[in-house]
């Protein structure tokens, strides 16, 4: 299970702390360490740890805490509400335009997940918000991707428009986005071509894109397994495309909670889905108060 060690750990710091009816310096200053080293062993950015930990610190010493009837509880209250705030407060929507279609373009390396996401979200649209999705298959340089996404499509009866592998990318996501209009589609989704290692060709290419669609959406798909490589990996896509959210994928393994947790302070762009699963339903839209009650039990 996802967040398995943090989760443990930070419980079990916390209930040290619980049911205390006064709380000193020194052990706030002890819960402190601890909070921290569960954070550095989860893999969080060191930066956002520090962040973090001050800010607990300062709080579980105010006067929050301290004149309140059960400090120890407060404290505990406090650090539920840091992990959310760092997961960024509230769940964040996607995009819709004001016109349709609302032009979605999923960015992210190969293996990610992200032609896997993009059927996943298509099919979230059309069950849980009534939407009429189309998708475009423009990961030419993957050749099973295309073949991967006219299945998926096929599984879902939801139309996918491909030009096969030897058109070039940027013609077939205008191509796709005039059809999506033509069709009455009020979303449409773009799988876009991922490499192993970001490189200047890929962020050319999706910037080109990017251009020629000028997209209401473009969300970064990430591997929460990766940990810290997924947060560079974002950092880097951010700086270079205008990119409006994140999808963590695979949350559903043992990952140890580092992307999830860094990923929104370092990038400042929010998560907006987490995949749970290789199956079609396996998408939840992502709550960040759910999941650091979840984390702290
Ligand atoms: P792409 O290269 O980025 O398009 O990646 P794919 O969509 O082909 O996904 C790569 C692998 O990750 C596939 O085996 C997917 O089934 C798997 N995958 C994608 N999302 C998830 C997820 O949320 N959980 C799990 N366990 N596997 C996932």
């Amino acid at each position: 299970m996802a967040f398995e060690g943090l989760a443990e750990r930070l419980q079990a710091t916390m209930s040290k702390i619980k049911g205390k009816g006064k709380v000193s310096e020194a052990d706030v200053k002890e819960m402190a360490r601890e909070v921290r080293l569960a954070l550095l062993e989860a893999d969080v950015n060191f930066k956002v740890v520090k962040q973090f930990v001050n800010r607990i610190r300062e709080r579980a010493v105010g006067q929050e805490v301290m004149k309140s009837l059960t400090p120890g509880q407060q404290v505990i209250k406090v650090v539920n509400e840091e992990l959310t705030d760092l997961m960024g407060k509230e769940e964040s929507k996607l995009a819709q335009a004001d016109k349709a279609p609302t032009v979605v373009m999923m960015v992210g390396l190969q293996g990610s997940g992200k032609t896997t996401t993009a059927a996943k979200l298509a099919n979230h649209l059309r069950k849980e918000k009534n939407r009429n999705p189309m998708l475009v298959a423009a990961d030419v340089y993957r050749p099973a991707a295309i073949d991967q996404l006219n299945t998926l499509g096929k599984q879902l009866d939801m139309p996918v428009f491909s030009k096969g592998t030897d058109a070039n990318p940027v013609d077939i996501v205008r191509e796709g986005v005039e059809q999506a209009k033509a069709e009455n589609h009020d979303y449409v989704l773009l799988d876009t071509a991922g490499r192993l290692h970001v490189d200047e060709a890929l962020m050319e290419e999706l910037q080109k894109m990017s251009d020629a669609v000028e997209p209401h959406e473009v969300l970064l798909v990430v591997d929460a397994m990766t940990g810290q490589d997924a947060v560079n990996v974002a950092e880097q896509f951010n700086a270079q495309l205008p990119v409006s959210g994140v999808v963590l994928t695979k949350l559903d393994g043992d990952t140890r909670g580092g992307a999830a947790l860094s990923i929104r302070a370092v990038t400042d762009q929010p998560i907006k889905f987490a995949g749970m699963g290789e199956k079609i339903d396996q998408l939840e839209t992502f709550h960040p108060e759910r999941m650091a009650s979840r984390i702290l039990g």
